[in-house]
């Protein structure tokens, strides 16, 4: 780990001070000199590694009097970047209004990991592709642009099959993620140019040339939270993975249904652990529009979720299960009784 300097910001201002230290000119893997810490399980992991190595980190949690805050007023939910993930999992008004965002955040991860780490940070989380997150790899276009792909021939079992290029197929491993942009949420931005808000699906950048580039972050912004509108008490994350507790998804689903006397007047679809971003199936979730849910109709929408997957002879096996993984969610959202 190299040496860094700590600062704790007082309000968002001085955070934004700080992060403004020499933005002009930034390496894209540290996203600047100066990175801000929420809870540090991941940022902290990367700094151990030499994966990231800032000059500075800049404490943010003292915002957290305004920042953490969550309050669903009429259909809009407000969730503060610095809520801690196990409070917004435990929140009776989300679990029953947002099961999926609820359930999203609550199979993620540990406990402790949970009761430490942010939304914020969580949707920033970076990918867990080994070769970036080992240095003794030089090739790794994200972590060291132009340099080629370790994993395009190597150990890329837990690698992604949507949204890949010929210079990454990294997984996004987040899971709250897909629930928001799957809930068409939108992420509020504070920076020195001032506040902007934007889609969530505008947050994050495809692979494509340049893979280094994860976010349409300017270094010297920070999130301040999120905003849903509309209510999604039928809605379902089902995660499947290696082991029942404590690991990344091989394949998810976020769904979301408002149905009426059994036809879908609206339905979202997201999936996890297949694709280099969040990852909406909006294609997908369009088959379900006016329809009732059978059989059939279920797996016409996970074919035409995967049906531009790309994968490799060790993660092929990810379309098939991601297949499955988005019927049963669909049939588990379209059962609940609410
Ligand atoms: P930090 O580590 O503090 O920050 C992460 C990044 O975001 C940093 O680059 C930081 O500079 C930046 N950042 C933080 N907050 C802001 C902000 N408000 N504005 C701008 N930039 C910001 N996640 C899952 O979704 N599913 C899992 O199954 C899962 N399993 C895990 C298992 C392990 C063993 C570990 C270590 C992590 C796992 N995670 C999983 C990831 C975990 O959820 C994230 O590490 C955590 O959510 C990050 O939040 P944090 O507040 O600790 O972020
Ligand atoms: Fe690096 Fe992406 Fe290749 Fe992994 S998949 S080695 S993160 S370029």
């Amino acid at each position: 780990m190299q040496p860094f300097s700590y600062r704790r910001a007082a309000d968002p201002s001085a955070a934004i001070q700080a992060l403004s230290v020499g933005s002009a000119n930034d390496n894209p893997l540290t996203k600047g000199p100066v990175q801000p810490l929420a809870g540090g399980t991941t940022l902290i992991d990367l700094m151990k590694l030499d994966v990231m190595q800032p000059a500075a980190v800049v404490d943010i949690t003292p915002l957290s009097a305004s920042w953490a805050q969550v309050k669903l007023d009429g259909d809009t939910l407000r969730l503060g970047a610095l809520a801690r993930m196990s409070d917004v999992a435990a929140n009776a008004e989300i679990q029953s209004a947002y099961p999926v965002i609820a359930d999203s955040l609550k199979l993620a991860a540990s406990a402790q990991l949970r009761n430490m780490a942010t939304l914020g940070g969580n949707v920033l989380q970076r990918t867990r592709c080994t070769y970036f997150r080992d240095i003794s790899y030089a090739n790794c276009n994200k972590r060291n642009p132009g340099s080629g792909c370790a994993a395009m021939d190597g150990v890329n079992r837990t690698h992604a099959v949507l949204g890949t290029s010929d210079h990454c197929i990294a997984t996004y491993s987040g899971d709250f993620a897909q629930s928001l942009i799957a809930l068409d949420g939108s992420v509020e931005i504070t920076g020195r140019a001032g506040n902007r808000s934007i889609a969530f699906a505008e947050l994050h950048s495809a692979p494509g040339n340049s893979p280094q580039l994860e976010t349409t972050l300017a270094p010297d912004e920070l999130i301040s939270g999120f905003t849903i509108r509309g209510r999604w008490p039928r809605s379902v994350y089902l995660k499947v993975r290696d082991r029942q507790s404590y690991e990344f998804a091989l394949c998810a689903a976020a769904v979301a249904l408002d149905m009426q006397d059994g036809m879908i007047r609206d339905a979202r679809l997201a999936l996890g652990g297949v694709a280099t971003v969040p990852w909406r199936a909006a294609e997908a979730e369009a088959l379900l529009r006016g329809q009732r849910l059978d059989d059939v109709l279920a797996s016409r929408v996970a074919e035409a979720a995967f049906a531009d997957a790309k994968a490799r002879p060790q993660n092929a096996f990810k379309v098939a299960l991601g297949r499955k993984v988005v019927v049963r969610a669909l049939q588990q959202a379209a059962s609940m009784e609410i």
